[in-house]
């Protein structure tokens, strides 16, 4: 069972992605969580996703796309989070899943006005642990101890590329480049899209319940 997590830098894609792969038994497979920790470990991939991560835009499609086949190609089941962002990402998934007998059972589309999206990115801090990689946020959903995370103990940090100027320009990305996949798995009748008001204080537990229900309606 695949799953795919659409929506825009800071929609919750890493935080309700988390939860359905715990309710499902999943592997996440988070592109950006990779990118960084290729950096992080100056390995060859990792210098050449920096140049571009640093400024905001997306890594090659040809790097992007081997990179995500070597992670997945043993797995049985998968979310996908931060992949596909491009037309020809997608195109390429869908043939490698066609190639290794998989299935894509839904895409969650998770809907997040702009506005709301600075705000909310702007306040994100993630774990410092790559083995946790925990997402929280400093206005709407504080750690219990602050700047420490809830999940393993260890030090929250901010993102390089969530100040104002690279998350606007990740988002003008998002809207040119990974918008048009919303009709795209409208058109394969796998788009499940969830709108969400950041402002709802349980807006984490209702999100993951209405992702999870929509899920198994399309599993049953
Ligand atoms: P994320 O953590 O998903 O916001 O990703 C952080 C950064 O990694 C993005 O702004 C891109 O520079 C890069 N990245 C992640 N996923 C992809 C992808 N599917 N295609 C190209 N670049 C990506």
């Amino acid at each position: 069972m695949y799953i795919i997590m659409l929506g825009a830098p800071g929609s919750g894609k890493g935080t309700i992605g988390a939860e359905i792969c715990n309710e499902f038994g999943l592997k996440h497979v988070a592109t950006g969580d990779i990118f960084r920790n290729e950096i992080k470990n100056q390995t060859e991939l990792g210098k050449k996703a920096s140049e571009y991560i640093s400024q905001g835009k997306l890594v090659p499609d040809e790097i992007t796309i081997a990179m995500v086949e070597s992670n997945i190609k043993d797995l049985q089941g998968v979310l996908l989070d931060g992949f596909p962002r491009t037309t020809d990402q997608a195109e390429a998934l869908k043939a490698f899943m066609k190639e290794n007998n998989k299935e894509l059972v839904a895409v969650i589309n998770l809907n997040v006005p702009d506005e709301d999206i600075v705000k909310r990115t702007s306040s994100r801090v993630i774990c410092s642990n790559k083995n946790c990689g925990a997402s929280f946020n400093t206005v709407f959903m504080p750690p219990k101890v602050e700047g420490i995370c809830d999940k393993c103990g260890s030090k929250l940090t901010k993102r390089e590329d969530d100040n104002p100027d690279t998350i606007r320009e990740r988002l003008q990305i998002y809207h040119d480049q990974t918008e048009p996949l919303i009709e795209y798995y409208k058109n394969e009748e796998l788009l499940e899209t969830i709108d969400i008001d950041i402002y709802i204080e349980d807006i984490k537990e209702r999100t993951t319940a209405e992702a999870i229900k929509r899920i198994n309606e399309r599993n049953h």
